[in-house]
């Protein structure tokens, strides 16, 4: 479901434009949809928002939207939601979907356990931005298809957004929702073309460079599609994917305190998690127990410990949180029990003509991995160096977090400086805010995210406003 072009909810809409706060949001992807949905009902007054990604079309997320139908979300549906304070919307939706409810017969009374293809999810996100629009005939939307490559302070306290187009507005607040970046040209083939055959290799041979969800998801995409070579992936500390449980994993957690320091932390979680299994319940309960907690706890960490999770920690904590549904899980094991699919802990490097070069984990020698194909499915931190950025971090508008993994934004996507001040009227909501929030580039975190940024700025419009 996509729709282009300029959305109002006025015939008079140009001339109320000028007269209402303005707000941008940067980035059409899942925050910057969700940020929509959040703003249209939470701020009551009238608005004028535009949204800028050079993706043309307009759907509930260009990374969930542009997914092959088949490929699976690893949440369940009882934590996608996103409408605050009813958990059970997206399974309300479903359950009114008489297609989808034909196809799955099976989970019944309710879907809430199960999980569903990224493409619905995007339909349900774009269908509940479509009513929460329809339901605002006092604000205008506007999608614009260009880049913005700087923002800077003009006329006080507004902000100027550059981009192509020379005659932008100004705008009263912007948030950024830029993600992952924009699409870069390698990644957005995906496929990095053949490099020159030369047929080294008995059997086709395919490398696959990562180790999360992407990856799995494009080995089950290629098998799926009837290849039947070899794979190898190559992971810098070789952790893949955990799985989830059949059944919800409600969250537990210690009721003790957290001890203070980052290897004792580690001991309590993994104690935690022996002491659940033993009581019948999963590591997962305790995964998701510690969820609840990861916030607090990131933030009473010093700078130092948290680099040092960085380095040591985060690959096996992402392998724990970010889980597959058991059935792709299993055909993963099954895979690499049948050495179909061989895992490779190290560094790659370069290609070459004939394939990659790859250093083993423990090892200094490169040596070469002959392979017809070769896929990178690493997840890219946010580029802190892209020229939007870059031109926050001069105009001192926001700074990087302490470990230079995103920008520095407090709970409601406010983005900070060193002294604690917040900047008025700017926001960063997702994985812009990774270093500082944890988890922030989940869907649960982002909806909390964008409803409360989207609270403060109807505090700052309009100080009487109410959610809707
Ligand atoms: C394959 C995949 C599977 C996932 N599965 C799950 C899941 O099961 N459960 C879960 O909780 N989360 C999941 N996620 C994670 C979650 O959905 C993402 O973290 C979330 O989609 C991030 O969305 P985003 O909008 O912040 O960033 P992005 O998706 O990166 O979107 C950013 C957008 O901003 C635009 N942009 C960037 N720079 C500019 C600029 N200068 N000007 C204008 N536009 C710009 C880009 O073009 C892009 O469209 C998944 C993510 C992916 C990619």
């Amino acid at each position: 479901m996509t729709v282009q072009g300029l959305f109002s909810g006025k015939a008079n809409a140009a001339a109320q434009i000028s007269a209402v706060p303005r707000i941008a949001i940067v980035g059409r992807g899942f925050s910057g949809m969700m940020m929509a949905v959040a703003l249209m009902r939470t701020v009551r007054a009238p608005f004028h928002l535009q949204l800028f990604d050079p993706n043309s079309t307009v759907n509930g997320g260009q990374a969930l939207a542009s997914a092959r139908s088949s490929t699976i979300l690893n949440t369940r549906v009882r934590d996608l939601s996103v409408s605050l304070g009813d958990p059970d919307d997206f399974n309300d939706w479903l359950c009114s979907n008489a297609e989808f409810r034909a196809a799955v017969p099976a989970a019944i009374p309710g879907f809430r356990q199960i999980f569903v293809p990224r493409e619905i999810f995007s339909d349900y996100v774009y269908q509940r931005f479509s009513e929460a629009l329809a339901a605002r005939r006092d604000i205008t939307v506007q999608v614009c298809h260009d880049p913005v490559v700087a923002i800077r302070r003009s006329h006080g306290s507004r902000f100027l957004l550059e981009s192509a187009n020379p005659s932008n507005p100004l705008f009263d607040t912007v948030i950024l929702a830029t993600g992952y970046g924009l699409p870069r040209p390698e990644a957005e083939e995906q496929e990095i073309p053949p490099v020159r055959a030369q047929r080294l290799v008995a059997r086709p041979h395919t490398v696959l460079l990562g180790s999360g969800i992407r990856v799995v998801d494009q080995l089950l995409q290629l098998r799926d599609a009837g290849y039947t070579g070899q794979v190898t992936i190559i992971s810098r500390h070789g952790f893949l994917p955990q799985s989830h449980t059949p059944n919800s994993a409600d969250p537990v957690f210690p009721a003790e305190a957290l001890p203070q320091s980052l290897p004792d932390i580690v001991s309590f979680i993994r104690q935690a998690c022996r002491e659940a299994e033993e009581d019948g319940r999963s590591w997962q309960s305790v995964m998701n127990g510690l969820r609840r907690h990861a916030r607090s706890l990131w933030r009473s960490l010093p700078a130092r410990q948290k680099r040092q999770f960085n380095r040591h920690l985060r690959a096996i904590y992402d392998s724990h949180r970010n889980r597959l549904p058991e059935a792709m899980h299993l055909r993963l094991k099954q895979e690499l029990a049948e050495g179909r699919t061989v895992l490779r802990r190290g560094r790659a490097g370069r290609r070459g003509l004939s394939g990659l070069f790859f250093t083993p984990a423990g090892s200094s020698s490169e040596e070469v991995i002959h392979a017809e194909r070769i896929i990178d499915c690493r997840c890219h931190a946010p580029d802190l160096s892209a020229p939007l950025i870059q031109s926050l971090l001069a105009a001192r508008l926001a700074m990087p977090d302490e470990l230079a993994l995103g920008l520095a934004v407090n709970a409601r996507g406010e983005t900070f400086l060193d002294d604690g001040s917040s900047i008025d009227g700017l926001f960063a909501v997702g994985p812009l805010g990774l270093g500082s929030l944890p988890d922030i580039d989940l869907v649960p975190e982002i909806v909390t995210q964008a409803y409360a940024a989207s609270e403060r700025i109807a505090e700052r419009f309009y100080p009487q406003s109410q959610a809707v």
